[in-house]
Parts: structure tokens; C-alpha cells; sequence
């Protein structure tokens, strides 16, 4: 590549985006029946509906090695407005450059492959319900040259331009807003096509009130937009999934459907439970491939995921997290923790941390130390709780699904065990794709490890607390 592709890439954008001049587009356009539509036939979001409805678009194109941008955003006409909007503009430029510029770490080596080119491309929306108040939504994706699916992300912002002032989406939203949204978001996605039939199983969880999905929204004249990035409760394919809420709806209170009965454990469950765990990934190709099988099985599993690795592939990650996994850390680089001194595990912690946070806005679920080697005083260091495992399929040894099933098999009563896995090869994925339906046919639920940790023994994981082998024995 691909500077080729790239190239291609903006070129359609340009032509997309109308950079033309005819970007202007009139009020009121929009409907749920129209993005209904563009979403069953795969259509990208932008490609129709993106809406200027104020001011006039700054177009900035620019080409400096390895990095190339096609930046648009509004200029209102309203000066404290603009100076904002062209900040907003800049802090996602400073963040694209950061992540992506070369870098030379402690020991002269380079970070990132120098050849790796990358594109940003910032496209916007504005709405506006009357004169003064306006919505503003930025669209970002990232497209590197090394054949990572691009990153998008949302974001929103909204002004009164009678006041030329920003107004923080709290302020704006009334009593019941995200609870609303959440109850309509729920009931429209499962039962409408082509929604119903690929929504994320856990859907439930993802779009509930408190998960933060309802902060991104656009007050249009027909009601509260929402947009829903990729992987955040359908398979990336959908790409950028929209909703708009009639503000009616909104404004009612919504009743809920009943709660499901007993579906947090106040005691220790008989319920078979067991709960798988990879180590050593995320991997683009192998840890997809598991995840391809939990989503069929609406299974959940516990992901031990290397910092680097993280940072490397984001989009496995938040789809690891999106099918209500479990993803906790396996350290940055699988460092033997108990041959590092204080200040190298603090690093460690902080460093595999922050890339989390980057990627899911969290830190990590909890540990697994490399190698399984953790000792009394390293323990204390770890703000997580750490997690072993007590049956060991020694995949990474057979490299054959057959071997890891039989291993499994030889335990006998799985009730409780916490199954050890690595999700960075083929057989261990074609292990998988045997080991979950037979253990749902023997009528085990799989289950977090921290689902785990509660259910069968009542108790709420503690950081810096070892759950080791003889504990989910
Ligand atoms: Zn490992």
C-alpha cells in the first residue's frame, strides 16, 4: 500500500462529503424509516446523511509523511462558537498524531513501523431544533495503512448560538432522557429488521441506562438522534447505526419491560457454571475467530489481554468487550512479574492500563500474571483482582483442538473450574468451536470469572486478592 488506497479513500470521500459545495442539505430530511432502509442495504451513514445546517464548511486537505488528513467542520459565523469548534478540531488532530507519528522508545527502538501511513478523516453534522440551538456531531476514522480496519469514533457537542456558548450534554438532558432512550433503543433494535437479527446477545446489558451508550445525541426537529459507532452492539459490518427518538417518546415515561427475575445471584447458585479464559491476545485473526463462536452460543468468556496487543488492535478488544466479555489485562509484554523490581511492575500496571483506558474508557476487569507468577509482595502492586485458573488445556503445547477437548474432558465435574486457553492460535479457536456447544449440552452456563467469583461464591473480587487454582477447584 498504499498510499494508493489512501488516496482512493479520500477521493470518495471528497466525493461523499460534497466537498463539491453542494453540501448544504435542507431541514428535516431525516427520518428512522430512510436510515431503516440505508442500513439493510449496507449504506454507509455519511455517504447521504450527513446535514450542514448552518454556516458554511472549512475543508482542510493536507499530505505531511506518514500522516494525511481531510478535516471538515462548520464555521457558524458566531466567534466564541468557532474558536471553540476549531479546538475541538485541533485536540483531534494532537490525539491522531500522538497515536500515530513514530515514536522511539527508552531503549533507541522504534515504537511503530515507520512506514505505517495514516489517514484521519473528520466529517461532521449539524442540526438546529430552532434558531439558538444547535447540535454538533463529529464523525472520526482512522485508516492506517497496515490493513487495520479503520477506528472510528463519535462525538457530540451542542451550543445555544443566541448565547454563542457551548452547553454541556448534561444540562441538557431532562429527567428520564437516558432511561427512555434505553427502554426505546432496546425494544426498537429487537424487534425491528435488520436490526433484530444481529444485535450483540447481551444487548440488554450494553444498552442499559448506566453504560454511558445515550451521551452522544443531536436534537434535531424530528426528535433526539442517536448514533451507535461500530461494535457497540452490532458486528462491525453495520458500521454506524442510528436512531432517532421521537421527542414524544423521550418525554413520556417509558414503562419498562418487567426485569428478569433472579438474574443477579443475592446467594451462592447450583447452577452449573465454567468459565473459559485466553490468555496472550487479542489477536486479529484467532481471537475473532472465538469470538465469532461466543456471539453464535451467546456465550461469555474472559479475554487476558497483553497491553501492546491492545493498543495494536483495538477493534478486537471493544468487540471482546460489546459481546459482554470479560477483558482483563495479561500484562503489557508478559514480563515475568516476580523477576521485575517495584518500580518496572508499577510501570507495567500503569502503562497496560492507560492503553485499556484509551480503548475502552476502563481499566482492565482484572490479572493474570504471566506465567502465572505472582508472589505475596507482588500481589500488593497489582490494583486488580488476580485471577489463575484451575484446569490447564495445554493448547499452546498440542496445537490440536482433539488433545484440548480430551484434556478438558479428563477433569470430569467442571462445575465452578476456570479453563485456561490461549486465544492466539487456529486449533485453540477450533477447540473452542467444540468445547462450547458440548459444555452448554452438559447444561454448564459459561460465565465470567468474576460472574464466576460471585455466583459460586458470594463474593465481590477483591484487588489485589489471588484467586488461585485451588479456589475454583
Ligand atoms: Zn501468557
Amino acid at each position: 500500500m498504499k498510499k494508493k488506497r489512501i488516496f482512493a479513500f479520500l477521493l470518495t470521500f471528497i466525493m461523499m462529503t460534497g466537498l463539491s459545495g453542494c453540501s448544504v442539505s435542507a431541514k428535516g430530511l431525516i427520518s428512522q424509516k430512510r436510515l431503516d432502509e440505508m442500513t439493510a442495504k449496507g449504506e454507509s451513514f455519511w455517504a447521504e446523511q450527513t446535514q450542514h445546517q448552518i454556516g458554511e464548511t472549512v475543508t482542510v486537505t493536507e499530505y505531511i509523511k506518514p500522516l494525511s488528513y481531510i478535516l471538515q467542520y462548520p464555521k457558524t459565523g458566531y466567534e466564541t462558537t468557532d474558536a471553540r469548534i476549531e479546538g475541538i478540531v485541533q485536540e483531534i488532530r494532537n490525539a491522531f498524531e500522538q497515536e500515530y507519528l513514530p515514536e522511539i522508545g527508552p531503549k533507541g527502538e522504534t515504537r511503530r513501523d515507520n512506514n505505517t501511513e495514516a489517514a484521519l478523516y473528520l466529517g461532521y453534522e449539524t442540526y438546529l431544533t430552532d434558531e439558538t440551538n444547535m447540535s454538533l456531531l463529529f464523525f472520526e476514522t482512522h485508516e492506517t495503512s497496515d490493513g487495520m480496519s479503520p477506528h472510528t469514533r463519535i462525538q457530540a457537542f451542542h451550543f445555544d448560538l443566541s448565547k454563542d456558548q457551548e452547553i454541556p450534554a448534561e444540562e441538557l438532558m431532562w429527567a428520564d432522557f437516558t432511561k427512555n432512550a434505553s427502554v426505546y433503543t432496546q425494544k426498537y433494535f429487537s424487534t425491528t429488521e435488520p436490526y433484530n437479527e444481529r444485535i450483540f446477545g447481551n444487548y440488554k446489558t450494553l444498552l442499559a441506562p448506566e453504560n454511558g451508550r445515550f451521551d452522544r445525541f443531536a436534537f434535531t426537529e424530528e426528535g433526539v438522534l442517536f448514533h451507535f459507532d461500530r461494535y457497540d452492539i452490532f458486528p462491525g459490518s453495520m458500521g454506524i447505526v442510528s436512531l432517532l427518538i421521537p421527542y414524544e417518546d423521550m418525554r413520556t415515561k417509558i414503562t419498562e419491560p418487567e426485569a428478569e427475575a433472579g438474574k443477579l445471584p443475592t446467594a451462592i447458585t447450583n447452577k452449573k457454571m465454567v468459565a473459559l479464559t485466553y490468555d496472550d491476545g487479542p489477536n486479529p485473526i484467532h481471537t475473532n475467530a472465538i469470538l465469532d463462536i461466543l456471539e453464535k452460543y451467546d456465550a461469555r468468556a474472559t479475554f487476558f489481554d497483553l497491553g501492546y496487543l491492545v493498543e495494536k488492535y483495538p477493534d478486537v478488544v471493544k468487540r471482546e468487550n460489546a459481546l459482554g466479555c470479560e477483558v482483563a489485562s495479561h500484562s503489557w509484554d508478559h514480563e515475568n512479574f516476580n523477576k521485575l523490581n517495584d518500580a518496572a511492575i508499577k510501570a507495567d500496571v500503569a502503562k497496560t492500563d492507560a492503553a485499556f483506558q484509551k480503548v475502552l474508557g476502563r481499566s482492565p476487569d482484572g490479572f493474570r500474571p504471566p506465567y502465572g507468577n505472582c508472589n505475596d509482595h507482588v500481589k500488593t502492586l497489582i490494583p486488580l483482582p488476580i485471577y489463575l485458573w484451575s484446569v490447564d488445556t495445554l493448547d499452546w503445547k498440542s496445537r490440536n483442538a482433539d488433545a484440548v477437548m480430551a484434556e478438558v474432558k479428563k477433569i470430569g465435574d467442571l462445575d465452578g473450574k476456570v479453563i485456561l486457553m490461549h486465544g492466539i492460535y487456529s486449533s485453540t479457536a477450533e477447540a473452542t468451536a467444540k468445547l462450547v456447544p458440548y459444555l452448554q449440552e452438559q447444561g454448564y452456563e459459561l460465565v465470567t470469572v468474576s460472574e464466576l467469583v460471585e455466583a459460586k461464591h458470594g463474593e465481590k473480587p477483591t484487588n489485589s486478592k489471588i484467586y488461585g487454582y485451588s479456589y475454583f477447584q
